[in-house]
């Protein structure tokens, strides 16, 4: 991959030369969340400094720019997913907070006892808890895909769990600790084969993968903004229309009500109804800003030099006896869960730092999961497209040098 411009990337991203220990920082925790270019960084101080004022509701000559910009970062993620109208793309605080906008909406709107939501085993909690409370509430049960034991989704058990009362179907595209990366258009046409609707957690495919909304056919997509190299606190839900006209508002508050009495209250049209309070939109702008830098360096580029790159690291990573991997789809992203046999996730986790390299270790939110695979835990190396062999031959000669020390 000798084309892509990988120092000049790496220049865009500030923190990629800090020191840590004093040692060159290697980033290879972007699973957790991703590092932010300057572009983004500038463009949100910039805001601050110059232009700050809250949106929707004054008639000042500030308020009014930063609807605007608030409006047009709305549109640059309605392109970037390929929705049909930006009013299909709700600003929300992340996965987590569309996932549980969604949970209760449409259990307030659709669920009833004995009703079912099916998910999958390599969930993360975020894609689980809420649906037990709204089962909680309701008198609802989950259903849950297996997966084999390379950490593929069982498609022939999926089939099977629908009946009359599932009501949803809501899985991760890509796995946050196995890497898989999911069959997620099938798993629509499935669902919606018996009119179930599906949710996609796209926390760990939007920044990996392309992504459109209209040709996956889903009823909703979600995703984070901290994850796809944007700011945190601000997040995407993205759905179908006919869905979030029926559903009911999740929070009530400023900006989502049409008019307001002690009797009776109306509700905003789509997509303010599910925006209520002042929103993030110093978020919505920086996320913007973040989908702009990767569409200019060119998403097929990325998303190459990354599939590039986890070769690599599968390769390399594969040649340590003493590792044992877990996710080994043959649809797989730059995401590696590993152990170090007979030494603990942790302790290998807290060696490899002091020599500048971050990866993450523990259940990654993921419990059911770990379970399933009948372990506490893994060191987790997750790539992204400014990482380099480099980096991944160091993390490789690290790991060698843990197994001599402990093993
Ligand atoms: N789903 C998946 C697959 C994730 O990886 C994560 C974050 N690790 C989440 C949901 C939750 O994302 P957030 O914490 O940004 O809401």
């Amino acid at each position: 991959m000798n084309d892509f411009p990988i120092q000049q990337i790496r220049g865009d991203f500030p923190i990629l030369n800090e020191q840590v220990y004093g040692k060159p920082l290697a980033y290879l925790d972007n699973g957790a969340t991703t590092q932010k270019p300057l572009r983004m960084i500038e463009a949100v101080n910039r805001l601050h400094r110059e232009q700050n004022a809250s949106i929707h509701r004054s008639v000042n000559y500030l308020s009014d720019k930063m609807t605007t910009r608030y409006e047009e970062a709305r549109s640059t993620v309605q392109k970037f997913i390929g929705a049909p109208k930006s009013s299909q793309v709700i600003f929300t605080s992340g996965t987590t907070g569309s996932i549980n906008t969604i949970a209760f909406s449409f259990g307030e709107g659709v669920i009833e006892a004995g009703d079912e939501i099916i998910l999958s085993t390599m969930e993360h909690h975020s894609n689980i808890v809420p649906w037990q409370m709204l089962c909680q509430r309701r008198g609802a049960n989950l259903r849950i895909i297996p997966i084999t034991d390379e950490g593929d989704l069982d498609m022939m058990a999926y089939r099977n769990l629908f009946t009359s009362r599932t009501r949803l179907v809501s899985v991760t595209h890509v796995s946050n600790v196995l890497g898989t990366i999911n069959p997620v258009k099938e798993i629509v046409e499935i669902a919606h084969q018996h009119g179930v609707p599906v949710l996609i957690d796209g926390a760990q495919a939007i920044q990996h993968e392309p992504v459109n909304v209209v040709d996956l056919d889903c009823d909703f997509y979600v995703f984070s903004g901290h994850k796809i190299y944007g700011p945190t606190g601000i997040g995407v839900l993205y759905g179908k229309e006919e869905w979030l006209e029926r559903l009911p508002p999740y929070q009530g508050g400023g900006d989502m009500i049409d008019r307001v009495t002690f009797e009776k209250t109306t509700y905003n049209e789509l997509p303010f109804k599910f925006e209520a309070g002042t929103t993030n939109y110093a978020g919505a702008i920086g996320l913007a800003e973040s989908l702009n830098y990767l569409t200019a360096t060119g998403l097929d580029k990325i998303f190459s030099y990354e599939h590039f790159l986890g070769n690599y690291a599968a390769k390399k990573l594969g040649e340590i006896k003493q590792l044992r991997m877990y996710g080994t789809s043959a649809q797989k992203a730059a995401v590696f869960s590993f152990v170090l046999e007979g030494i603990h996730p942790y302790d290998t986790g807290m060696i490899i730092d002091k020599f500048g390299i971050a990866v993450r270790t523990g259940t990654h939110c993921a419990m059911p999961l770990m379970q399933r695979l009948g372990i506490e835990g893994t060191l987790r190396a997750s790539l992204s497209f400014y990482n380099t062999t480099d980096e991944v031959d160091r993390l490789s000669d690290a790991l060698n040098t843990v197994i001599d020390l402990l093993a």
